[in-house]
């Protein structure tokens, strides 16, 4: 049976906490009536402590520190989103890995420093264009697996996101036959080091669109999707939501 869909909007460094809540208003009351999709909003940390949802809605912080206090001037520790009524954090996004230079041990740190604090990770994986031209996709995905989720007792609270690279906030989307390949190899890693682990959810992230989600939630193991820019617009966000739904909604009938 298929996993029921997550829908995650990051909206990285947008909107102010005032606009922010104006805007999840104006999106849940346009989705009041979904039923077989989560939905999660990941505003700044500025705008974590306005965020007032209820199931099937959930909030996301963008990044955590590992530390839960101290001297570490800039950084916010699991505590205190926790604190601010978040569930999730999403980690290892390729913008903390590639601009802040984020590794997979630090990441890692972050994955247990979330779980331990009771919040489930969003943790972001996926190859550059030049990591895929020369063939190592698979190899790149393993490692960011394996090295982020080390030590990890049990996956049952984590969600994974695969996000190429090359396809975040460039308009351009892997193709279906590529996502179907890359979520295998996910799934099939994540089976090796977590046997048992096929119900957690593998959600798909780079440039997912209202004009490409029907075809991009159709690929096998595909669970939902982390989304960007189309995250920011409520009419895009809740096209594509909707979209997620109509399918389950299909699938289960
Ligand atoms: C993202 O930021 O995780 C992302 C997938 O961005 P976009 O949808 O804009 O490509």
């Amino acid at each position: 049976m298929r996993l029921e869909p997550i829908v995650a909007g990051n909206w990285k460094m947008h909107k102010t906490p005032s606009v922010g809540v104006y805007f999840v208003e104006e999106t849940v009351n346009l989705l009041l009536d979904i039923k077989h999709v989560s939905v999660i909003f990941a505003p700044p940390f500025t705008g974590l402590i306005e965020m007032d949802v209820k199931p099937p809605f959930y909030v996301a912080a963008q990044n955590c520190h590992w530390e839960d206090h101290g001297a570490f001037t800039g950084e916010i520790s699991v505590s205190m989103i926790r604190d601010c009524g978040s569930d999730y954090v999403i980690l290892g996004h390729s913008e903390r890995r590639h601009i802040f230079g984020e590794s997979d041990e630090w990441i890692n740190r972050k994955v247990d420093a979330v779980l331990s604090g009771a919040l489930k990770p969003i943790l972001c994986i996926g190859e550059t264009l030049d990591q895929r031209e020369s063939g190592q996709t698979q190899r790149i995905l393993k490692t960011q697996l394996e090295q982020g989720l080390a030590g990890v007792d049990s996956i049952e609270n984590i969600l994974v996101a695969y996000e190429p690279v090359w396809a975040i906030g460039t308009g351009v989307t892997a193709t279906t036959d590529q996502v179907e390949v890359a979520h295998a190899a996910v799934r099939n890693i994540l089976r090796e080091l977590f046997p048992g682990s096929d119900d957690v959810h593998v959600l798909y992230g780079g440039s997912v669109k209202p004009d490409n989600a029907e075809e991009l939630i159709q690929v096998s193991g595909v669970n939902g999707f982390l989304i960007g820019g189309a995250s920011l617009d409520v009419d895009s966000f809740t096209s594509i939501i909707r979209t997620v739904e109509k399918d389950q909604m299909r699938i289960l009938c």
